[in-house]
């Protein structure tokens, strides 16, 4: 086997510029909207969690945002990420089609919700905040913000949704380490996390009910805490593109342009982050690359889910977005891909998968691992299981590939390792795991709680 494996950028490479996809969005925005009104929501209600440079890059549709030198400083950590040709996967799966991904599994959060964090703990640190409130399903976005709070020297209160709390000692330990609060949620700390408690003593909690929990501390603080999310927001997905941007330019070197890219979707965040750049090539420079969105059976808000209307958690106290969702009543089966849980999904990446920019599909929990470790065998690495979705596509591309005698280049983003998910591994291995597919009945009897949105104009 001969031919260069890995492409790698310089430090001095490090992009100068996240890329907002709102500047070139083919669709018409919608409004997000105030959860007590309806009527869409200002300013000053969304100032109550965030500051107002994220508001303003929330709204933004500036086409590139510079990133600022104290951010770019942390990025310098472990950014430029590599780009790695799996070469030795290609050889096992004896496919024509070539291998490539973006590995942000070398932050020393582990994943690529660092990009974000260090984003948000820096504009909060520099608006005044002394200290974030966050949710955490499986503890890959709350160790990341707990790393990037510690940074910016900021308290950090984490809630982190109880199946998880008790099946992942070690994300919540690393969380501590760095210097965050954690609490089981549904927790006794909040008036809704005491609601949900009292009708159902043992709920396992969900992402739905723990973005209410840390909303709600942050709402009642009077300005002491703001709050931060990990995903789903325009900032959010703005602050991945980091990842997209040095991808094209690694693709580059490598000398070769991707027939598709492809990622995993939970809020939407290290997919957009990834394939918004090269959404912009198809939109501006005419390139035709299918961009790919991957989901579990068991959470399927982009396959089977409404495009409508929203809350984004159980309580509704966050904005209604208008956005493919499961209904935020949603309670999610105990699937290993904690990260994948949400019922919702980032409103620009719906708006781009309804108008036919963006493919989704979904994949089941067994076939996700069996390419997981297919994947880890042949290129050493275990993957999230999150990230493990887009590894099934990716091997079932190159498959079909080679039954069309096709070269096809792919590019997936390998976005977390797995080196603390060996819980979910150790059920695979035995045999414990099963296939869930998300009964209609469930989507349907969830569709009735949607907010009645009656916009006028
Ligand atoms: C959180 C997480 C995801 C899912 O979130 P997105 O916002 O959709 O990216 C995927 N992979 C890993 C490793 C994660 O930690």
């Amino acid at each position: 086997m001969n031919g260069q494996t890995k492409f790698m950028l310089a430090e001095n490479d490090l992009p100068k510029y996240w890329y907002n996809i709102n500047a070139d969005m083919p669709v018409a925005p919608e409004p997000v909207l105030n959860p007590q009104t309806l009527e869409p929501v200002t300013p000053e209600f969304l100032s109550i969690l965030f500051p107002m440079e994220l508001i303003q890059q929330e709204v933004s549709t500036e086409r590139y945002i510079e990133i600022p030198q104290e951010i770019r400083e942390i990025y310098k950590l472990y950014r430029p990420t590599p780009l790695i040709r799996a070469r030795r996967l290609e050889k096992a799966l004896d496919t024509p089609a070539h291998i490539y991904y973006k590995y942000e599994g070398v932050s020393p959060a582990g994943s690529h919700k660092l990009n974000t964090a260090t984003a948000q703990a820096f504009y909060n640190k520099i608006s005044g905040t002394h200290a974030l409130t966050t949710e955490t399903g499986a503890g890959q976005w709350g160790s990341a913000l707990a790393l990037a709070c510690n940074f910016f020297d900021l308290d950090l209160e984490v809630y982190m949704v109880r199946v998880s709390y008790d099946s992942k000692p070690y994300r919540r330990i690393m969380m501590q380490n760095f210097g965050a609060k954690v609490y089981s949620s549904p927790s006794n700390i909040t008036d809704f996390g005491r609601s949900v408690l009292e009708k159902d003593p043992n709920s396992p909690g969900s992402l739905g009910i723990a973005i209410s929990e840390a909303v709600e501390v942050a709402a009642l603080s009077e300005g002491k805490k703001k709050y931060s999310l990990g995903s789903v927001l325009n900032h959010v997905l703005l602050h991945q593109t980091v990842i997209g941007e040095e991808a094209l330019m690694q693709m580059d070197l490598a000398g070769e342009y991707p027939d598709v890219v492809i990622g995993c979707v939970g809020g939407g965040s290290n997919f957009s982050g990834l394939a918004y750049p090269f959404l912009r090539m198809n939109l501006k420079e005419g390139k035709k690359t299918r961009l790919l969105a991957v989901e579990p059976t068991a959470t399927p808000s982009l396959t089977k889910g409404e495009y409508t209307f929203d809350y984004g958690d159980s309580a509704k106290l966050t904005p209604v977005m208008k956005m493919y969702t499961l209904g935020h009543t949603f309670m999610p089966a105990p699937i290993h891909a904690g990260g994948l849980r949400y019922h919702g999904m980032a409103p620009s990446l719906s708006a781009l998968c309804k108008a036919g920019y963006i493919d989704a599909i979904a994949v089941k929990q067994l076939a996700t691992f069996d390419a997981a470790v297919q994947f880890s065998r042949a290129e050493g690495i275990i993957p999230a299981p999150e990230s493990a979705h887009a590894i099934r596509a990716t091997i079932d591309e190159a498959l079909d590939a080679k039954q069309k005698g096709e070269k096809r280049t792919i590019l997936f983003n390998l976005s977390g390792h797995g080196n603390f998910d060996m819980s979910a591994y150790q059920a695979y291995f035995e045999g414990k795991l099963d296939d869930f597919i998300y009964p209609d009945e469930e989507i349907k009897r969830a569709m009735v709680d949607l907010p009645q949105v009656n916009l006028s104009k």
